[in-house]
């Protein structure tokens, strides 16, 4: 890939990817409604590229490097980047489900894990404290701070729980591309990387496990799965670097509605 050097967006940029981030939301809200037992992931990736088409968008991960869906669906041990199946979701079950949006030229991205039917307590307490991690991270994601301290508060708060937290997958910069520079690693030093300023939109994204920390690629080229076969929690925000506090795009809003 070319390299480019990170882009600071404007407010008139800023707003499109709130647009886009807004029906990327709705598109969340309405898997969110499916999400049980006996759904299969295939039936919540056709929803969600429905939801996305009918409302003017275009699914941001379909054909992105000729990914087959439009939603990235990683239940139980898989990490992120797991295809559709006609496999029906079982209570004890966990699934990430990952969804992007391009419209009006600009993307957001954003991802939530689900528990379906009765779930290992130890399992519900990976999903809340990785979703807590995101928000960690992101109180960091303030002018004069650094990457680096982004990646350490959310290291900070899963490591010492004894969760493993995963290298190889990263956040990024998110614009006219789906992946913008810079890197985001969930771990890391504080006070280390690229700057941060105002106008610099952000994809945060915790992964991390309930074993080590390892991972491996299936033959699909694309699912990752912990190595462990233990289960993996992702949570993702698209986010604005803001003066004082960051600016969350993409909202959990409409699934938790749905999910009530
Ligand atoms: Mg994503
Ligand atoms: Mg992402």
């Amino acid at each position: 890939m070319a390299s480019a050097s990170i882009q600071y967006k404007t407010e008139e940029e800023i707003d499109l990817i709130r647009t886009s981030a807004h029906l990327l939301a709705r598109a969340h809200g309405e898997v969110a409604t499916l999400i049980k037992e006996g759904v299969t992931t295939c039936q919540l990736d056709q929803r969600a590229e429905e939801f996305i088409r009918d409302n003017g968008g275009i699914p941001s991960f379909k054909g992105y490097n000729k990914f087959p869906f439009s939603l990235c669906l990683s239940p139980n041990s898989v990490v992120v980047h797991g295809f559709a199946t006609d496999v029906p979701l079982q209570s004890g079950d966990i699934i990430s489900v990952d969804c992007g949006v391009f419209l009006n030229g600009y993307h957001a991205d954003s991802a939530y894990t689900y528990p379906i039917g009765d779930v290992h307590p130890d399992v519900l307490l990976l999903l809340k404290e990785t979703k807590a991690s995101l928000y960690k991270g992101i109180e960091k994601a303030v002018s004069g701070n650094r990457v680096g301290d982004i990646s350490y508060a959310i290291q900070n708060h899963v490591s010492p729980l004894g969760y493993g937290v995963v290298r190889e997958l990263v956040g990024h910069g998110v614009g006219a591309k789906l992946h913008e520079k810079p890197e985001v690693p969930n771990y890391g030093k504080r006070g280390s990387g690229p700057i941060l300023q105002t106008g610099l939109v952000l994809a945060i994204e915790p992964m991390v496990n309930l074993g080590r920390k390892d991972v491996v690629q299936e033959a699909d080229g694309w699912t990752i799965r912990t190595k462990d076969r233990k289960p993996s929690a992702h949570f993702e925000h698209t986010v604005v670097v803001r003066k004082d506090k960051a600016e969350i795009l993409t909202s959990f809003e409409y699934i938790e509605k749905a999910l009530q």
